[in-house]
């Protein structure tokens, strides 16, 4: 069985949507675009929706993370409420030279926050890093890192910090083990911790299959191309789903349908 086969198949425990937030310009495309692809653009495009998924097969079991990257805080609130509601882990950027960009990081907290709580006002607690990017042009910050440790400290117990530079690579990675850590995923899905797999694609545009089963002992990744997001209609059922059974409580192993 391919790798893009065992992903499609995972189990349910092991497949997260990485939701990726923060204000337009601060770097959440290029943080994805390092994440996946470790490379690194000069412009900017501004992102509407996009959506990427990649699968790993990590000491024999298979997983899937998808991941959503977003506009800014203003365009489009019902989707964005949507994608609150749909994540199971979160990143929120602002860029550390604009105070207001670190505004809007804490505005889309406290919607996510208020977006996962319960009918009895109960926080369901959900892995959140704050992402401080441009590290490169620190002389020009604007927000301290002290005061984002101490907005992270006495709220969620499963949120951190971190400053990065994403066109310089810098602690990139700790958001990611720090995330899956949080998330209870294995750290091997970070990006220097697994072989990435390319699949080559065949005349008629299918991947070709290729055999990764000869190490089980052996992480790796593979970036599924063209990957087609799951439609508003999937994700409100989705949403609509959550608000009565959590993930814990189901106990059989339920599998993801690959839309
Ligand atoms: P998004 O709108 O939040 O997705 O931001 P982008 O990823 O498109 O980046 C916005 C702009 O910031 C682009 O011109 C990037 O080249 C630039 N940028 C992104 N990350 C960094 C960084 O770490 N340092 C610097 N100096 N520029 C960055
Ligand atoms: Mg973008």
């Amino acid at each position: 069985m391919s790798l893009l086969d065992r992903g499609a198949s995972a189990p349910e425990e092991n497949c997260r949507r990485l939701v990726v937030l923060g204000s337009s310009n601060v770097g959440k495309t290029s943080i994805i675009v390092r994440f996946l692809e470790n490379t690194f653009v000069d412009t900017h495009t501004p992102t509407i929706e996009d959506f990427h998924r990649k699968v790993y097969k990590i000491r024999g079991e298979a997983y899937r993370l998808d991941i959503l990257d977003t506009a800014g805080i203003h365009p489009f609130p019902a989707i964005r409420r949507l994608s609150y509601a749909t994540g199971d882990i979160f990143i929120i950027v602002y860029d550390l030279t604009s105070r207001h960009s670190f505004n809007e990081c804490q505005d889309i907290l406290e919607q996510l926050y208020a977006s996962k709580q319960g009918a009895d006002d109960v926080l369901s607690p959900v892995p959140v890093v704050l992402v401080g990017n441009k590290l490169d042009r620190e002389n020009a910050r604007t927000v301290s890192f002290s005061e984002v440790k101490g907005l992270c400290e006495g709220s969620n117990p499963l949120i951190d910090c971190f400053e990065v530079s994403a066109k310089f690579n810098s602690n990139l990675e700790k958001i990611f083990i720090r995330l899956f850590e949080m998330a209870k995923l294995p750290v091997e899905m970070s990006p220097s911790m697994h072989r990435k797999v390319t699949p080559s694609y065949t005349g008629n545009n299918k991947p070709r299959r290729f055999n990764i089963g000869r190490k089980v002992s052996e992480a790796c990744g593979v970036l599924q191309m063209n990957a087609r997001r799951p439609s508003v209609a999937t994700d409100l059922m989705v949403a609509k789903n959550r608000g009565s059974v959590k993930r814990s409580d189901s106990k059989e192993t339920r599998r993801c349908t690959i839309q």
